[in-house]
Formats: C-alpha cells, structure tokens, sequence
C-alpha cells in the first residue's frame, strides 16, 4: 500500500489527476518560486507557533531526512508517557495516512486525558480547505488509537504590531473547528479511497477549469493546459484570460491556440482584442500611447520600489506582511537624452525604511511626473507617510505626482507574444528584446529581490556574498526602472 500524506489528500480534493501526477509523474511537476516561499514562510511560522504554544516545555518531533520510522515511534513514545507535555510535529499514520500535527496539547476533557491539535497556517483567515486540511489530521489521530477532544486552525493576524521585544503573543488567532471538522470525519475514508484508486489506476481523464487554480495553483498546469513550446500552440489559449472555467471549456472544446477559438464565442471586450490582435499577427499600437507621453514634462521621473513583507515582523512596529520598501530605483529624465540615476539599498539589516523616505523625498525632487508602473508604488509611499507623520507632507506631494503607465499601456498597446498579460515583463520583451527579463543572471523577479535581500541581510551571510546579493539587487531594480523609460521612448517614437 502506498503511502499517502496529508497534502496527497488534499490534492485529490482538488483534483484527482494531480494526485495521480504527484505520485506517478513527479519529474512533470514545476512548482513556481512562489510556492517555495509560501512553503518557507510556513515553516518560520511554525517555529514561532513552537514558542508560543510552550516549546520549552513540550518536544518537537524530527523528520527531517524523511527518516519515518523514528518520528513515528519518538511520537508514540510521547503520546503514551506518563509526563503529558506539548508534542510538536506529533507523526502519525494510519492505513498509510501520513500526517504531522503542527502542536499537539495535552489537555483534560470530561475527567478523561486528551488531546487538542492546532493546525498552524502563514495566511491571515480561515479558509474552507483548512477544515478539510483539519479533518484528515482529526481522522488519522482518532484512528490511530489517541483520544481527541478539540482541533482549532491557528493563522496569523495582520494587524498584530511587533514591539521589538522578541514577544509574539497575539500573532496568530484561533478558530475552534471542532464541530464542523468531527462532522466531516465520516467521509474521511472516502475521500482516502478515492485518492489511493487515482494513484494506482491509469492517469484519470479530468478537464481542465476552475480547479486547476483553486484553492491552490496546480503543479502540473504545464502538462494538462496548452503551452508554448514542445510542440504546443504558439498562442495558448490560456493567454485570452478571464475565467479559467471558461478557458477550460474552449480546451474541452478542441481549441488550443486562440486563433482557433472563433470570434463568435468571445463576448468579453478583453478577449476579443486579445484574439483579433493575435489573429493579425502583429502589434496593435494606438495613437493615445504616443500622445499621452507628449504631454508629460520634464524632469521625469521613473520609480520603482523594491519591498519585503515577512509574515513574522522583526523591526519594531511593523505588521505581518506589511509591504516594507527596502530599496528603490529612479530613472531622472532632465530633458529628451540627458539622463541620471539614483538609487538606495541599505544592507546593513536595520529598518531602512525612514532613510530610504528622505533619500526618496531629496531624489524626487518637488517637481515633474513620477512614473510608475501599476499602483504599487503609490501604496507604498502612501504607507511610508503613514509611518512618519513628519515626512507625509513631502510624501503626499511625490503621490500627488505619480503617473502610471500601466493602465495607458493596457488601453493602446497589445503585442501577441504577451500572451495575454500586461505586466512589465509580459510588455517589455515586445519592445525591448535586448532587455528581457529571462536575459538577467541574478535576480529575474521580485519574489527573488526580497529572498535575495533578507540573505543579504542574514548575520552568517559572508562578505562576499552579501557584495553580490547587492549588484543583483541593485541591477535587478535599475531594470525596472529602465524598463519604464524603454516603453515611455517606444510609445515616443511610435
Ligand atoms: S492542471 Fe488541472 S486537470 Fe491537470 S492535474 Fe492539475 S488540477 Fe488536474
């Protein structure tokens, strides 16, 4: 019998396709930078749930080498000793169930010993598939002989402030799921079922749809979606956007390249320009692009922030999550051709934010557009303002100037190699060909600005590596910022 985890199960939910994939076709998987950070902010959370639920008097179970047979013998050791402690990480397995309760209390019910599991995620709300996420523990624990009385979901609160003291106390919140997860459990088994027949049966036939994003992004997108590349469409059909059950539907249907999707059956304003530019086969340029840059005046101003927002905080009052400009790029345009470039990246891990505000305010100087990419960067600066009151008047006078050119390219230009999307690096290579994201060496996008930045800013991190983080970094947000100017001189020119 092949043994199935908690996160097996849970896949099966989603889809029993993957399932079978993630078993049998794990070289086929591709999981994106994104899932690898959500997967590490999940473990720093862990540890401070170790804190708080009483670490220092309870164990944490070791699993680390997937070594199994100890994790599960050193929890049962736990479970059934007379000294009833927290278990962390507590291992168990029934039927070749595999799961790992993030903190197991000791506690008294009706006169009884029994336990409460809390089942400890990074995000900040309940979700529906935590409670089944809950359940499956719920079930293997009860099954596996040990009595259970209650189990909560643990999730961070946003609007918890860090003090700076090293207390977490009030990070996470509970919710009691006791009820709805107990009258879930008879259907556990099922659920099992299922799962163990998709793995050892052929590859099941699912169509693709709304699943394959919800409630998680699936792994094996690549291999059932049309793609580029290999032998797939030049345009996939995922490229028109919009829902995926829709775009699954035109999958369904046959269609695997949008100019195979007749015209007829598009009644979204997006998607029908999407199609009829890729079905011409060339750039769709409007005249508004070219005439919106005519009348911006000089200086100009290109920016771009670079930001972290660790889901633990550790300067002092700062939130989970808060978006916290660690470095920017700008690009000063003075007059046509006469150019300059400013920039701020402090390493040297103390908050940089207040420096980064005055080094901003004295770069920005009080006059002249300052063109931004989406409204990112207005949030940003709007929260700098919120953090010191005594630069808001300066900062609310760089909002006041803010000009974004993303909305204004969305409304007069689409190139078929964007595939549908409009983001700078969807835009840029259209433009731009020698500045394609993919041609930089170090960082390639923001989620690896900021995991470059906080190994920067580590204290075993050596000299030398912390001087190359820095040129990547600081190479990594002068493209930004030059990205903008390219498309600003492109719609000139145009
Ligand atoms: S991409 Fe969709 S159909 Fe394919 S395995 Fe994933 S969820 Fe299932």
């Amino acid at each position: 019998m092949s043994r199935l985890s908690k996160s097996r199960i849970m896949s099966s939910l989603q889809c029993l396709r993957r399932v079978h994939l993630e078993v049998n076709r794990p070289e086929l998987a591709r999981y994106s930078k994104q899932t690898e950070a959500a997967f590490a902010l999940g473990h720093e959370v862990g540890d401070i749930a170790v804190r708080l639920y009483g670490g220092d008097k309870g164990t944490y179970v070791d699993y680390a080498g997937g070594n199994l047979a100890p994790a599960l013998a050193q929890t049962r050791e736990l479970m059934t000793s007379l000294f009833r402690a927290p278990v962390f990480e507590a291992t168990l397995q029934h039927e070749g169930v595999l799961v790992r309760e993030d903190v197991l209390l000791p506690v008294a019910a009706e006169g009884q010993e029994s336990w409460r599991i809390v089942e400890v995620k990074a995000s900040t709300k309940l979700k529906p598939e935590h409670i089944h996420d809950c359940a499956v523990q719920a079930w293997v624990h009860r099954e596996s002989g040990y009595p259970l009385s209650a189990i909560a979901l643990a999730h961070i609160d946003n609007s918890f402030i860090y003090r700076g003291d090293g207390n977490y106390e009030g990070l996470l919140l509970e919710n009691d799921l006791t009820a709805q997860v107990f009258d879930l459990l008879p259907g556990v088994p099922l659920w099992v079922e299922k799962a163990r027949e998709a793995i050892a049966g052929p590859l099941p036939e699912v169509a693709v749809g709304a699943h394959c994003t919800k409630p998680y992004a699936c792994p094996f997108l690549h291999a059932c979606w049309p793609v580029r590349g290999n032998g797939g469409p030049e345009y996939p059909v995922s490229g028109l956007g919009g829902s995926r059950k829709q775009l699954g539907l035109w999958v369904m249907n046959g269609y695997r390249d949008i100019r195979e999707v007749p015209a007829a059956a598009i009644t979204n304003e997006t998607q029908s320009r999407i199609h009829r530019v890729t079905r011409a086969g060339r750039a769709e340029l409007l005249p508004g692009a070219r005439a919106f840059v005519e009348q911006l005046p000089f200086p100009r101003f290109y920016l771009d922030f670079e930001t972290i927002g660790p889901p633990v905080p550790f300067w002092a009052g700062t939130r989970p999550y808060q978006a916290l400009p660690i470095q920017y790029s700008c690009h000063v345009e003075r007059a046509p051709d006469v150019m300059e470039h400013a920039e701020f990246l402090d390493l040297s891990g103390e908050p940089p934010m207040r420096a980064l505000a005055e080094s901003l305010i004295r770069a920005l100087d009080t006059d002249g557009p300052v063109l931004m990419y989406t409204s990112y960067e207005r949030s940003v600066i709007e929260g700098l303002a919120a953090m010191f009151p005594e630069l808001a008047a300066s900062l609310q006078g760089i909002t006041a100037r803010l000009v974004d050119l993303a909305p204004v390219t969305r409304a007069n230009y689409y190139h078929p190699d964007m595939l549908g999307s409009w983001s700078i690096k969807a835009v840029l290579p259209t433009i731009a060909p020698d500045m394609d994201y993919a041609l930089l060496e170090g960082i390639q996008e923001g989620t690896g600005a900021s995991a470059a930045y906080l190994e920067a800013i580590h204290p075993e991190t050596t000299p030398a590596r912390k001087e190359s983080l820095r040129a990547e970094l600081l190479e990594y947000c002068r493209h930004d910022t030059e990205a903008m100017v390219r498309l600003v001189q492109f719609f000139a020119e145009s």
